[in-house]
């Protein structure tokens, strides 16, 4: 939608929280984020042939051509800016701000509700799959990062009160409703996420590398690991060989209301990012481990890429006095004027 000459355009993407299946999905495997309530907003006035936004976060104003051809050469946020720009293209730019209910930097996606409400409030047209993979190409060229699809689908994709069964080997989207008698709640581990871009592009190097001996990581099986020649790399499938088998089994006890083995399994997955994948961290681990000992939390789990950020629980209603309850939410729109 293209507003008239001096009507602004306000879009609302939302963050999500990923329930489990991590590292999944540049593997093709499976993966089961939910778009939360808290998210981005986007407000522009359309005009120009310059993108200029301030942010409730940030002190810089980011001012960007829309004829900007290399994103990961500006200066923090305004790479994200940029790098929705360089994908879009917009015949015109505008002027407006950004606001969010988001933590920054602690695995809600507040760096894919920036990109997927600003490429809405540019006049995007197109699938919520398509918005989405718009902005993963966008959030692969700020950051350099070669991250998979979850996060943008999740928040593009949204079903209010459903998580997001995500099948990455074609792209399709489940809705699996969240039962009634629980709660979703994130607790931030009191270090900001350090998305190392080194060690995510390893992670994914090494799962390429046992999938060249084995075949895709999503129809190998642990007795197929035997054939993955280097340890590390066959640590590193084996957790996206068990994962992927979790989060099946995650949504069938979803389906059925079984919290108890929904929870043992968002256990079992914190371990295998821990052990198998490296990319949790002692603050992580200490923090899954004192939510756990509490009464009615069913299990919880480090969640998004690791290295820092979030915690995820399954809990009893109201039983944690901290962190973000989270409600699952619809995608990304444009707000009505
Ligand atoms: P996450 O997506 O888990 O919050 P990331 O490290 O992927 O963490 O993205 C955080 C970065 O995204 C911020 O450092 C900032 O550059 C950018 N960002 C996200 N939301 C906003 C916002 N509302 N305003 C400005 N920049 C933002
Ligand atoms: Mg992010």
């Amino acid at each position: 939608m293209i507003p008239g000459p001096g009507r602004s355009i306000t879009a609302f993407a939302p963050g999500r929280v990923n329930l489990i299946g991590d590292h999944t999905d540049y593997t093709g495997g499976w993966a089961l984020p939910m778009a939360i309530q808290l998210g981005t907003t986007v407000t522009l006035a359309p005009g120009g042939d310059r993108v200029r936004l301030s942010s409730s976060v940030e002190t810089a104003t980011a001012d960007v051509g829309v004829d900007v051809v290399d994103p990961a050469a500006e200066d923090g946020w305004v790479r994200y800016v940029a790098g929705v720009v360089a994908e879009l293209r917009p015949p015109s730019g505008g002027v407006g701000n950004v606001t969010t209910s988001l933590p920054i930097g602690a695995g809600l996606s507040s760096s894919a509700a920036l990109e997927v409400a600003l490429a809405l409030a540019l006049g995007f047209t197109g699938t919520p799959l398509e918005l989405a993979m718009t902005c993963q190409r966008a959030e692969q060229r700020a950051s350099g990062v070669p991250c998979g699809l979850m996060d943008q689908l999740a928040s593009a994709a949204g079903v209010e009160g459903h998580a997001l069964l995500l099948d990455c080997a074609t792209n399709s989207v489940e809705p699996v409703r969240v039962p009634e008698g629980c709660e979703v709640v994130a607790v931030h581990s009191g270090r900001a996420r350090t998305l190392a871009d080194s060690d995510y592009a390893e992670r994914r190097r090494q799962c390429e590398a046992a999938a060249a001996e084995i075949g895709p990581l999503r129809d190998a099986t642990v007795a197929d690991l035997k054939a993955v020649v280097d340890p590390t790399d066959r640590r590193r499938a084996h957790h996206v060989i068990t994962e992927n088998g979790r989060v099946l089994a995650f949504v069938d006890a979803l389906k059925s209301g079984d919290l108890e083995e929904a929870g043992a399994l968002m256990v079992q997955s914190h371990e295998s990012l821990k052990v198998d994948f490296a990319v949790s961290t002692p603050g992580l681990d200490e923090l899954v481990a004192d939510l756990i000992s509490r009464r009615g939390v069913h299990g919880a789990r480090l969640t998004g890429a690791g290295f820092g950020g979030c915690v995820v629980a399954l809990t009893e209603p109201g039983v944690l006095d901290l962190g973000w309850r989270l409600t699952p939410s619809g995608g990304a729109h444009v707000v009505p004027a």
